[in-house]
């Protein structure tokens, strides 16, 4: 089954694609992991990449598309949890020319249970996993359970930088949600608590596949 995962930043869908990966078994493939993976490598296009981020650039849709292009093709047959991609209208066509996408699930969260998830939200400095100082505690305060990398809060975590990345957001994903509404792929489910545990809402996730 080919998935996509769709929600604003802070939504849990990371935690959610990675909760999915371990109960059906194929693989989560993060766009923001995949371009960290390039760069770590340096490959040609991680090179690349690495020129826009160090101008302070947005890294085009074409690289982005051809790393996904890459990536996506070795899973074709067993299937995938997209996290992080189609962002915007252009990105999900292009998607349709390297994968049959099955379902979009849509991952519904007001914007104050989005602030107080992420303005407690902490990150591995190494591998990029995500934890929740309040819902998703790493076993030893301040450490990354998979690599013991140094956990840190990101600049862009607070209130008042989550308010204008969610209007943003809310912008460039309207295209896309009704293009997936249309071609009735998408499913949508709700999370309006912050102290419900990403289980549960995963369970919740796998009766709409
Ligand atoms: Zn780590």
């Amino acid at each position: 089954m080919k998935i996509v995962i769709f929600g604003p930043p802070g939504s849990g869908k990371g935690t959610y694609a990675s909760l999915l990966k371990n109960r059906l078994g194929i693989p989560h493939i993060s766009s923001g992991d995949l371009v960290r993976e390039e760069i770590r490598k340096e490959t040609n296009l991680g090179k690349e990449i690495e020129k826009y981020s160090d101008a302070g650039e947005l890294v085009p849709n074409e690289v982005i598309a051809e790393i996904l292009k890459k990536r996506l093709t070795q899973d074709l047959s067993r299937g995938f949890i997209l996290e992080g991609y189609p962002r915007t209208i252009e990105q999900a066509k292009q998607l349709d020319n390297v994968a049959k996408i099955d379902v979009v699930i849509n991952l519904n969260v007001p914007d104050r249970v989005i602030v107080e998830r992420l303005s407690t939200r902490v990150q591995c400095k190494s591998c990029g996993s995500i934890y929740n100082e309040r819902t998703l505690k790493p076993r030893i305060v301040g450490k990354c359970d998979k690599c013991g990398g140094e956990l840190f809060k990101r600049a862009d975590d607070q209130p008042k930088v989550i308010l204008e990345r969610l209007k943003i957001y809310k912008e460039t994903s309207t295209p896309v949600i009704d293009y997936y509404r249309m071609r009735k792929l998408l499913r949508d489910i709700t999370n309006d608590n912050t102290d419900v545990s990403p289980e549960s809402v995963t369970d919740r996730i796998m009766k709409l596949l």
